[in-house]
């Protein structure tokens, strides 16, 4: 028998290149499908306690995009997408905003972690609130402007000028698609931890001669994967890839089943290149990102774009709800596998049917970590960092980047060690 070796974030790291930009110059445009670019290559997971419409908007006014969960009816999730395309694209509308007639009392008594103080709709500064105490920064140096002019963020948007989503479908619910579609959902992303599956494959063809939006198919590790799904499917303009890496994730552990995210990307490039539709089929790696370091250590091996679970279940938008445990503020975060979100999709969308008895995914909590504005412009100002290092002024020539196996010794002195005290 022959044994195949599968690589995780942690095996590798990124080989520098000689760079001729400096890092704020990298453009890091990249696709979600075919036709469907984002000026930051990140895709929020279409989980429940995830991505709903406030994250979804707040996603594509960043430049990136959200993919809606499908633990609802079908009009419900429908009616999500339809509040995401009918809001302004653009990042201001997403800052708080005080009038300056307000008293000095009621500005500083906000919640909010920086609002804008507003005279009409001219912007007159920021206040930034770090713990008890108040910073006023003037226009100029705008704490927010400065976080997004970095990163040039452009918020993702359709030719109408509204904001872009994505909604999950499962394979075998054809109405739920047809309905998403109406909705002007612009990305139809499949669900479901195994899209290679006869049935799922079958079902997806049917949704994708129906449907106007583009087909997004996942979950898939392996080469065959790819090619079985893109000659069944012929019109699929995007791969969703990963299995069995996300943070709350069982199925490597109760079924043996796996295929780490970065061999799913591999995988999934050598399909592609073997077909020459290698940079003509986005590939989006999902599960177990956990900093910029793994998205472009994603986007090296041949990813277009990431998805994130955890990395986004911590902040303000995201739908987990906030608990407080000693003092400390938190957010519930559970995969889609587990047993009460299983439960819940069971109870809130009628036509679904029980595929797997086996629980999938555990339910847990993440330290809270205030706006995604923070979070999206953290990854990015990496993601950017890390292109650098690569040598690459963009995410088609990162894909010339190199690769390193590195032991699991080595895997600890990359990381920060031999201190007492870490942030
Ligand atoms: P994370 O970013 O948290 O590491 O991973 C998120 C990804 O994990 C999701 O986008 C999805 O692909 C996957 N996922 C979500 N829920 C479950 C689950 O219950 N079981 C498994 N196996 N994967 C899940």
């Amino acid at each position: 028998m022959n044994i195949d070796k599968f690589l995780t974030f942690n095996d590798v790291v990124i080989i520098p290149g000689k760079a001729s930009v400096e890092p704020s110059m990298v453009d890091l445009t990249g696709k979600i499908s075919k036709s469907i670019t984002i000026k930051i290559p990140i895709a929020s997971s279409p989980m429940d306690t995830v991505t709903g419409w406030r994250l979804s908007l707040t996603m594509a006014r960043l430049g990136g995009i959200g993919v809606i969960h499908r633990n609802m009816s079908r009009e419900d999730q429908a009616s999500e997408v339809r509040k995401v395309k009918s809001q302004p694209p653009d990042i201001w509308n997403e800052i708080p905003k005080v009038n300056t007639t307000k008293s000095l009392g009621e500005v500083l008594s906000r919640k909010e972690e920086f609002f804008a103080v507003v005279e009409e709709d001219d912007i007159k500064g920021i206040v930034l609130k770090i713990g008890s105490d108040y910073f006023l920064e003037s226009k100029k140096v705008d704490y927010l402007e400065k976080l997004l002019s970095m990163v040039g963020i452009k918020p993702s948007a359709d030719k109408s000028n509204r904001p872009i989503v994505a909604a999950a479908i499962s394979p075998y619910d054809l109405e739920r698609a047809k309905m998403l579609d109406k909705a002007g959902a612009d990305v139809l992303v499949t669900d479901v931890a195994h899209i290679h599956n006869e049935n799922a494959l079958s079902g997806l063809k049917k949704i994708s001669k129906e449907v106007s939006a583009e087909i997004v198919a996942g979950n898939l590790g392996t080469k065959e994967g790819v090619k079985d799904t893109l000659s069944k499917v012929e019109n699929v303009s995007g791969l969703r890839v990963g299995i069995s890496s996300g943070s709350i994730c069982l199925t490597g552990e109760v079924t043996g089943a796996s295929v780490p995210t970065l061999s799913a990307v591999i995988n999934s490039r050598k399909a592609l290149e073997e077909l020459g539709l290698f940079g003509k089929i986005p590939i989006i790696a999902d599960g177990g990102v956990k900093n910029a370091g793994d998205a472009a250590k994603a986007i090296v091996a041949g990813a277009s774009s990431v998805m994130l679970g955890k990395y986004l279940a911590c902040t303000e938008e995201s739908l987990g709800a906030k608990v407080s445990v000693g003092g400390n503020i938190y957010k519930q975060y559970r995969g889609m596998g587990s047993r009460g979100a299983i439960e819940k999709r069971y109870s809130e969308d009628r036509y679904s049917k029980p595929t797997k008895v086996i629980e999938e995914g555990v339910e847990g909590l993440v330290p809270y970590c205030g706006s995604v504005i923070n979070a999206i412009a953290e990854v990015a100002l990496g993601l950017q960092a890390s292109l650098g290092y690569v040598g690459a002024t963009n995410i088609e020539a990162a894909w010339n980047g190199r690769l390193a196996i590195i032991t699991a010794l080595g895997n600890l002195e990359v990381s920060a060690h031999d201190i007492i005290y870490k942030h």
